[in-house]
């Protein structure tokens, strides 16, 4: 179909980001199932609705023909069709605020070339809550465990990781879990028992699970300290998305 393209295969993926180059070229960042992370230039992107149409928008999951090149990381993609499009993640600045954090966490979560179905899945469940769900405090904590999880960093939350024991009260990011009294540091992020309780909760997967006002922040900032600390940088988008976010549902 179209461009001749010896070698190019299909696979899906969700776009992260992407910018414009020249008059009508695009660089596109994406997630794929089949080759994880995988960045691409689509030529004449914006010109061509054939081939591309709206399918390289940030957030949806598209189907991409792309092709690998040769001596660089920068794949050509040929085609895209939309799977998702996730349109309604347009509706709010919350839903905007926290999808732009998740492309960021997973991008930066995600290998080049290695495939991880977990981190797309993750990548998926999380950009579905915005684009569908009704507003709730424990969306970013919950996309950030599922995706630590999916990259094998899931924090401890239900003992303290130096000696064991269930009664807690804190979060240490550099050692990875909760801590009890004992075994806590200045490095400790303090939790009250509530936050502690929906922290555990969140991190199971509870469906039901409420993240109270006054837990939010602590047990937000809590998790991003650990995200910070385990990818070694600071997020750029998540002090706008927990802002939003708190805004939403609290006002
Ligand atoms: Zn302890």
């Amino acid at each position: 179909m179209g461009m001749e393209a010896k070698g190019a295969r299909w696979t899906e993926s969700i776009v992260l980001g992407g910018i414009d180059v020249g008059e009508t070229d695009r660089i596109v960042h994406l997630l794929t199932e089949e080759v994880g992370r995988l960045s691409g230039v689509a030529k004449a992107a914006r010109a061509s609705l054939r081939r591309f149409g709206g399918a390289l928008e940030p957030f949806s999951t598209v189907s991409v023909r792309y092709r690998e090149r040769r001596g660089t990381p920068l794949a050509f993609l040929y085609e895209a069709e939309v799977r998702t499009a996730r349109l309604g993640i347009r509706r709010d600045l919350w839903r905007i605020a926290v999808a732009t954090y998740v492309a960021e966490l997973v991008r930066e979560l995600g290998r080049e070339r290695e495939a991880n179905s977990d981190l797309y899945r993750a990548a998926g469940w999380a950009l579905d809550r915005c684009a569908t769900a009704d507003v709730r405090g424990d969306l970013i904590v919950a996309a950030e465990l599922r995706a630590l999880g999916a990259a094998g960093l899931s924090p401890v939350v239900d003992a303290c990781v130096g000696c064991g024991i269930v009664d807690v009260v804190g979060f240490d990011p550099s050692r990875a879990g909760v801590v009890c009294e004992r075994c806590e540091t200045p490095a400790v992020h303090r939790l009250a028992p509530g936050s502690v309780r929906s922290l555990a909760a969140i991190a199971a997967e509870e469906a039901s699970v409420v993240l109270a006002r006054a837990a939010y922040r602590p047990v937000t900032n809590a998790i991003g300290a650990f995200v910070e600390y385990q990818l070694a940088r600071r997020m750029k988008a998540r002090a706008f998305a927990v802002a939003e976010l708190e805004l939403a549902c609290w006002k």
